[in-house]
């Protein structure tokens, strides 16, 4: 088996990996690069291989950094299945159509380039093909494919490839621990090799039991402040974990402070209708409070802006108020508009809680940039930054190393090789030697465009 990085190679977006097998060519993941006009720009590049030569696609997850160059693939000539989980191929659907719209808006206001058109999008669609959890999906040519839960966000998958005598891992992402809603990463399969992310690989994240406390002090304090409290969300999965809490914060615990909550983004309110139908991917907490009638997803406090009329009236709200708004790092999205009104008010908070690529505006406010451009405007940051670690989707370094061994006891289940892709170069290389360390095998951070032999 061949495998070319073509993505997430010493950088975390753009996932893809092209697979050779003596009769087989596959490709797992087909995501956009983000962050910056220069990684933007590679989203236009050939391909490393030819999308007409391809027979079969694997998605892991629903994050456009996994799925975003799908249409393109299909626009230059690829027409073979693409397999994910049911869920992560309705919100794929929606990440698509979502992505579709900015990049109409961007070329209509910053005369941007299109990647692809509607057609192209609904001609991907039209190639998805659902699998389950666990059942061996038959691609022809003796290989098959397993997709397990990832824990990651719904209906994420990590996936185990079998060919030519090999088992391959490719680990998508990896969830946090204890994640609410979903259910826990599942262990993985005795492999010859592992393709690991490696976003937090450098990092370990703050205790999740205090996950909710820490939301409600950050909240307490913005709220005390009188301002808007600005979180940036991604719209799939971060939302609805971080409405979970609010609403756990409301109705059960009574001890939110009393303001507006807003839902300010179409895709997030379209993909928690996704979240209410497939109630199969809840983990048991989840489960048991939706057998009780209790809509975590649907709180008094929370209003839902769907269209651009309700969002601008947000704005004639007084503070304390609460706006939640894609895109997750600043890079686009209605949450471009809130923050050109408000990181300038010294009254306001913005509350990152997920990861945030080079390049973006998210990246830079986290940083702790003084100055920063909104839209073509030079914006100062007066408003106060602050970051939740233990509400990130990926896991941390500890998590990862063990999950990397998860296949038997105690670092007999490590696979021989190991890849770690997808993580920052520091972080990336950190992460090998840490699984070096703990397993003795072999392991690697390639770089875009290295073509390895299993
Ligand atoms: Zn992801």
């Amino acid at each position: 088996m061949r495998i070319t990085f073509c993505g997430a190679s010493h950088e975390v977006t753009g996932s893809c990996y092209f697979v050779e097998t003596k009769d087989k060519k596959i490709v797992v993941d087909c995501g956009m690069f983000q962050g910056g006009d220069y990684n933007e720009g590679k989203n236009f590049d050939a391909f490393p291989f030819h999308p007409k030569e391809v027979n079969a696609v694997l998605v892991t997850h629903a994050h456009l950094d996994h799925v975003g160059r799908l249409p393109k693939l299909v626009k230059e000539g690829f027409g073979g299945r693409i397999y994910g989980t049911e869920g992560t191929l309705e919100l794929t659907r929606l990440v698509l159509e979502d992505a579709s719209v900015v990049m109409q808006d961007d070329n209509r206001k910053f005369g941007k380039p299109l990647l692809y058109n509607d057609t192209d999008i609904a001609q991907t669609v039209a190639l998805f093909h659902g699998v389950n959890y666990h059942e061996t999906v038959d691609l022809g040519g003796g290989v098959t494919a397993i997709f397990k839960d990832s824990g990651h966000i719904f209906g994420a998958s990590f996936i185990e490839i079998s060919a030519d005598g090999q088992r391959v891992g490719f680990s998508g992402d990896i969830g946090n621990v204890n994640v609410p809603i979903l259910k826990d990463t599942e262990a993985l399969s005795p492999l010859d090799c592992l393709l690991v992310e490696s976003t937090y690989g450098d990092r370990v994240h703050e205790d999740e039991t205090t996950r909710r406390d820490t939301i409600l002090r950050l909240v307490e304090e913005g709220a005390q402040r009188g301002g808007t409290i600005m979180v940036p969300a991604f719209s799939i999965e971060r939302t609805q974990e971080f409405l979970y809490e609010l609403h756990k914060l409301q109705e059960h615990e009574h001890r939110l402070p009393d303001m507006p909550i807003f839902l300010d983004s179409p895709l997030a309110i379209n993909a928690t209708e996704v979240f209410k139908k497939h109630r199969e991917y809840y983990d048991t907490e989840a489960a048991h409070e939706i057998m009780l009638g209790d809509d975590f997803l649907n709180f008094p406090q929370l209003h839902v802006t769907r269209t651009r009329e309700e969002s601008k009236m947000i704005n004639t709200v007084p503070g304390p108020k609460m706006v939640i708004a894609g895109a997750g790092m600043m890079n686009g999205g209605r949450i471009l508009h809130h923050a050109i009104r408000y990181v300038p008010d010294r009254n306001s908070t913005l509350i990152i809680v997920g990861y945030q690529a080079q390049g973006t505006l998210g990246r830079r406010l986290y940083e702790g940039a003084r100055m920063v451009k909104i839209m073509g405007e030079e914006i100062p940051v007066h408003c106060t930054v602050k970051a939740i670690g233990a509400l990130s989707a990926h896991g941390d370094q500890k998590k990862i190393v063990d999950w990397v061994g998860s296949a038997g006891p105690a670092g007999a289940g490590a696979p021989k090789k190991v890849f770690c892709t997808h993580g920052e170069p520091h972080a990336a290389t950190e992460l090998a030697h840490r699984i070096r360390d703990r397993y003795g095998v072999e392991t690697f951070v390639p770089e875009f465009g290295d073509v390895v032999e299993i």
